[in-house]
């Protein structure tokens, strides 16, 4: 479809009869390539400016208001930013989370980006994080700009922010690199301007393009259900136009496309690449990710959406738990799709050699009894709900059934909870401690596979009832256990470093006289 079908389609009464009459195949024949905007990540180490840079580049004020002072909201928004040359570009922002338990959207969001701005802060430098960050960009092949984040503050340090970026290997312009870099202050917004015309020149190098007259084809950045209004999804449009009266399908979801709207939330008739758009009406939750596609009919993008599913379908896990490993079955709850994608990522990392966390259950909404139901009465069941609500007389329902329920706003309250409980469950191993070596003296008597001999304690103590391995010539060839415990003919609960003492052993190797008793017991770890 180009631009006129869609234009002039936007404003027929039946938009549908209306592309149908310009069938897609005849419009495709007035194809073209032309400019498409850029999509600009922010990525870089928590706390060094990422959501004060996408506040000052939007103009509104979102960090204040969230909970623990992390973004916990992925989203896209456009802006027009006039160059110094005077000319005017379109830029794409991903708004995406800054705290590292969204990891998940992070890679997603370089891999859905043509441009990266890699945030350092001039007071620290490259952290961990941002290290992390630069892996995601360079993994999904995109150029990047680094913004040398707050230079209003007095320990900014650009010269210092350079070293470090370095010593990295990340060489900048004028220090033996070809990367750009702008030092900015996201709060003030000084050199902001600045940074956004290297995202405009970047775009440019990159000669990026795109052809409207092609069907939408975009990736799902967020998609949110509501209890009253029903499933909707915002989805950045890589390539081609889309149009009401048409239909989307992603995996395992699909939808007609009856509203459009753009980034500010106002009803457009149509839009196209590098645009996010939200779109309401879904009949089933789209995962974050996934891409989506236009399709004419609404069979079409059924059948799209249930091809794609299948593919999708895991095998069921086995939840049996075997006797050095416990299972710890796990349902999890957000309020959007992008946080549960990041839930996921973050008990992912949790499960250990001892201790598997499977999620059995994934899903955007309250906690409600459907949830209790997945348990299935197992009550090694953890729901986890994360920004999201515990719907009425549920709590006492999962009490009932044994299920345990923990909310929070804040994602690492909630790994710290899961933590604590892999503590809990954690099936015990039974280990070796040594806590005495001694040396055999005198064999006294033999009888039964009792043997009562004469050693001394060479280190640490020997105690009655004590494990011991029988070790000749470094080596141990058996192994046996204390009876009982004499010293100075008096019988003894245990034995010194340096005491001589006599003991009776049960063992089926006979001892002799300059073997080695090593000495142990077995505790639960
Ligand atoms: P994020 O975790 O990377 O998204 O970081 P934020 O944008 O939440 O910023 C972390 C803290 O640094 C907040 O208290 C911001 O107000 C502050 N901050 C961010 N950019 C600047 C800046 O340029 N100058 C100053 N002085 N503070 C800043």
């Amino acid at each position: 479809m180009n631009r006129i079908v869609i234009e002039s389609c936007a404003l027929a009464k039946d938009t549908k009869k209306c592309y149908s009459q310009f069938s897609l195949k005849t419009a495709m024949t007035t194809s073209r390539t032309t400019e498409r905007p850029p999509v600009v990540v922010v990525l870089g180490h928590v706390d060094h400016g990422k959501s004060s840079l996408l506040d000052f580049i939007r103009k509104t004020n979102i960090v204040a208001g969230e909970a623990g002072g992390i973004t916990q909201h992925t989203a896209a928004y456009e802006v027009i930013h006039t160059t110094k040359a005077g000319d005017e570009k379109r830029i794409t922002f991903i708004d995406t989370p800054g705290h590292s338990a969204f990891q998940a959207q992070r890679e997603r969001g370089a891999s859905l980006a043509d441009i990266a701005i890699l945030v350092v802060s001039a007071e620290d430098g490259v952290k961990a994080q941002t290290k992390e960050a630069l892996k995601a960009i360079i993994a999904s092949n995109i150029p990047y700009i680094v913004a040398i984040n707050k230079i209003d503050l007095p320990a900014a340090n650009i010269e210092t922010t350079l070293n470090s970026l370095a010593e990295n290997e990340i060489y900048v312009e004028g220090r033996g690199g070809s990367i750009s870099y702008a030092p900015i202050s996201a709060k003030r917004g000084d050199g902001v301007p600045e940074l956004l015309d290297l995202v405009a020149l970047m775009a440019e190098l990159q000669e990026l393009s795109g052809d409207a007259s092609l069907p939408a084809e975009g990736i799902i950045v967020e998609a949110h259900r509501d209890p009253q209004k029903g499933i909707s999804a915002t989805f950045i449009i890589k390539n081609g136009s889309l149009t009401k009266g048409t239909y989307l399908g992603t995996a395992g979801a699909w939808t007609p496309v009856r509203a459009i709207a753009d980034s500010t939330g106002a009803n457009v008739e149509s839009a196209t690449f590098s645009s996010p758009v939200t779109i309401l009406g879904w009949n089933a939750l789209p995962r974050t990710g996934a891409t989506v596609k236009v399709y004419d009919s609404k069979k079409e993008a059924e059948s799209a959406a249930m091809l794609s599913e299948k593919r999708e379908i895991s095998v069921p896990e086995q939840l049996e738990d075997t006797n050095d490993m416990t299972i710890i079955p796990i349902i999890l709850k957000a309020d959007v799709a992008g946080s549960l994608d990041a839930l996921a990522h973050e008990v992912a990392k949790l499960s250990d050699d001892r201790v598997s966390f499977k999620i059995i259950l994934k899903d955007v909404g309250a906690v409600g009894e459907n949830d209790i139901k997945r348990a299935g009465g197992d009550n090694r069941t953890i729901i986890v709900g994360f920004n999201t609500k515990i719907e009425n007389g549920v709590r006492e329902l999962a009490e009932r059934v044994g299920v345990t329920i923990e909310t929070d706003t804040i994602i690492y309250k909630l790994t710290e909870k899961l933590e604590a409980l892999r503590a809990v469950r954690r099936p015990k191993r039974m280990v070796e401690e040594q806590h005495g070596t001694a040396k055999v003296l005198k064999l006294f008597a033999a009888a039964h596979n009792k043997q009562v001999i004469g050693a001394r304690v060479e280190e640490g103590t020997i105690n009655n009832g004590d494990t011991v391995n029988i070790v000749r010539r470094g080596e141990a060839i058996g192994k046996g256990k204390v009876l009982e415990l004499q010293q100075s003919k008096q019988k003894a609960s245990s034995v010194e470093q340096g005491s001589e003492f006599g003991t009776k052993i049960e063992s089926t190797i006979e001892i002799a006289a300059g073997d080695q008793i090593v000495a142990f017991s077995n505790i639960a770890r």
